[in-house]
C-alpha cells in the first residue's frame, strides 16, 4: 500500500480523493489529513480513516480537535506546526501528496513534496502559476512525479503520448506531432448572460456552476473565467507549451474535458461525466483504470456538444491571464495574488464582480517587471501585490 498525504482534505478534491479512497481501500494508507479550520468535517474524517497524522493550520481549530479527539482517545497525533507538516511531506511516511489546498496557501507544502521527489497529484493550480519555471526546476531536479488533476490538464495528458506523459515539464510537443492543445471550459454561469448586467452578479449567482461542484474560489473564477486562464498558465508549464501550441475552447456542456489536436488532422478528446472523482481515480491509480464511483457517461441523453470562440469583453480575466503568461513570472505571481484578494473582497461583498478584473489589471500595470529566481522574492511580490489591491479596495479607488 502506497502512503497517501492528504493536503485540503475538508475542501471539495478532498472529500472526492475521499471518495476514491473508500472505493479503493486497498491502494492507499492514510498517513496525513491537513486543513485549515473545519474541525468538525476534520474530526469525522480522522473517526472514519484514522490518519496517523492531522494537521489544522489555523490554531483555533487545532486546539478544538485536540480536545475532539481526546474525547474519544483517537491515535491520530495532531502536528503543532508547519515546519512538522513540512518535515513529514518529505519524510519516508509519505509516498504520494494529493496537493489539493486553495490558493497560494498551498505553495510552500506542494514545494516541500516536490523537492522531496514525491508523487505529487496536483490539483493546487495556484502553486504551479505563482512559481512556474522554479517549480518545474524544482519537479526535474528532484525526479518528482507530477499528475495533473485538473480535469482539463487530466485529459490533455490522457491524450498525451507516453513519451510526453513522462517528460511533464519539459515536453517535447513539436516533436511528438502534436500541433495544439486545445483546454476547454464551460464559460460558467454567465456565458449568455447580457454584459449590461454584469455588474449586478451577486456571490449567490457567481458560486453556481452549471456542471461542475467546486469550492467557492475556483466556482468565482470559473464564472469570471480567472480559472481558465489560471489553468492555461498551468498547461503552459505541465506541457511546456508555446504561445501558439495553446487555444482555449468554449464547450458549455463540460463533456469533452480538454483535447490535443495533431499535425495529420487527428484530435484526440477525454470526454465523460464532470465530476473530479475521474481524474482523481485516473491519477491515484497511477493511470491504470480504477473505480471511480461515476456513471458512465450516457450518449443517448440528448446532449449537444457545442464549441466557440471565448469572447473576451466578456471574459476580461481570461485575456488578463493570457497576456500575463507571457509577460512573465512577475507578472503571473502577481495577477494570481490580486485575483485571490479579489474574488475574497467579492464575496464579501466589497466589490462588484466586474470590478474583479478591474482590480487585477489596475495593479498589474502599476508594477514593474522584474526578474525572479527564488521563492522569496515570489513571496514578496505575492504580498506586495496582494497590499496594493487592498489599498485599492480600501481607498474605493475602483469604478
Ligand atoms: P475548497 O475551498 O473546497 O477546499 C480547500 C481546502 O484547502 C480545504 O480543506 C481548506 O481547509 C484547505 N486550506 C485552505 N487554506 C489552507 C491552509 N492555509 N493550510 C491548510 N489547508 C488549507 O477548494 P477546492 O475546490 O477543493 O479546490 C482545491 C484546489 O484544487 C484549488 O487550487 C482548486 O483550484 C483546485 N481544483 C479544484 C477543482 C474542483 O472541482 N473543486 C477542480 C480542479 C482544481
Ligand atoms: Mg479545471
Amino acid at each position: 500500500m502506497k502512503k497517501l498525504a492528504i493536503l485540503g482534505a475538508t475542501g471539495s478534491i478532498g472529500a472526492s480523493t475521499l471518495s476514491v479512497c473508500r472505493a479503493n481501500p486497498d491502494l492507499y494508507q492514510i498517513t496525513l489529513l491537513a486543513a485549515s479550520s473545519s474541525v468538525n468535517k476534520m474530526f469525522l474524517l480522522c473517526q472514519e480513516f484514522t490518519p496517523l497524522y492531522v494537521s489544522m493550520s489555523d490554531k483555533k481549530s487545532r486546539l478544538r480537535l485536540t480536545v475532539l479527539l481526546k474525547q474519544v482517545n483517537s491515535p491520530c497525533q495532531l502536528l503543532d506546526n508547519e515546519e512538522q507538516l513540512l518535515q513529514l511531506l518529505a519524510s519516508n511516511e509519505v509516498d504520494s501528496v494529493m496537493a489539493a489546498i486553495v490558493g497560494g496557501a498551498g505553495l510552500k507544502t506542494t514545494l516541500a513534496a516536490v523537492e522531496a521527489g514525491k508523487e505529487i497529484f496536483l490539483a493546487n493550480k495556484e502553486a504551479l502559476v505563482m512559481s512556474g519555471a522554479l517549480f518545474i526546476e524544482a519537479v526535474l531536479k528532484s525526479g518528482a512525479k507530477l499528475w495533473p488533476v485538473d480535469s482539463e490538464h487530466n485529459a490533455i495528458y490522457q491524450a498525451l503520448s507516453s513519451t510526453l506523459q513522462n517528460s511533464i515539464g519539459a515536453c517535447d510537443l513539436q516533436g511528438q506531432g502534436v500541433a495544439k492543445i486545445l483546454l476547454t471550459g464551460s464559460g460558467g454561469p454567465f456565458l449568455e448572460k447580457k454584459l449590461a448586467d454584469f455588474k449586478a452578479i451577486t456571490p449567490a449567482q457567481a458560486v453556481k456552476h452549471p456542471n461542475w461542484s467546486m469550492g467557492q474560489k475556483i466556482s468565482i473564477d470559473s464564472a469570471t473565467m480567472m480559472n481558465k486562464g489560471l489553468e492555461y498558465i498551468e498547461a503552459r508549464w505541465l506541457f511546456n507549451a508555446r504561445v501558439d501550441q495553446l487555444q482555449v475552447v468554449i464547450h458549455p456542456q463540460s463533456v469533452i474535458h480538454s483535447m490535443v489536436q495533431y499535425k495529420d488532422g487527428s484530435v484526440i478528446a477525454q470526454m465523460g461525466n464532470p465530476d473530479m472523482r475521474v481524474p482523481i481515480a485516473h491519477v491515484m491509480g497511477g493511470g491504470s483504470r480504477i473505480d471511480s464511483g461515476v456513471a458512465p457517461f450516457d450518449f443517448f441523453s440528448g446532449v449537444n456538444l457545442n464549441f466557440a470562440k471565448p469572447d473576451f469583453n466578456r471574459y476580461p480575466c481570461l485575456k488578463l491571464a493570457i497576456d500575463a503568461c507571457y509577460q512573465g513570472q512577475h507578472a503571473t505571481t502577481t495577477l494570481n495574488a490580486v485575483n485571490e484578494v479579489a474574488v475574497e473582497a467579492f464575496l464579501n461583498n466589497q466589490i462588484k464582480f466586474t470590478q474583479i478584473s478591474q482590480l487585477v489589471e489596475r495593479v498589474l500595470n502599476s508594477r514593474e517587471t522584474q526578474q525572479i529566481n527564488s521563492i522569496e522574492h515570489l513571496l514578496q511580490i505575492d504580498s506586495e501585490s496582494k497590499a496594493a489591491a487592498r489599498q485599492l479596495i480600501k481607498r474605493d479607488l475602483l469604478c
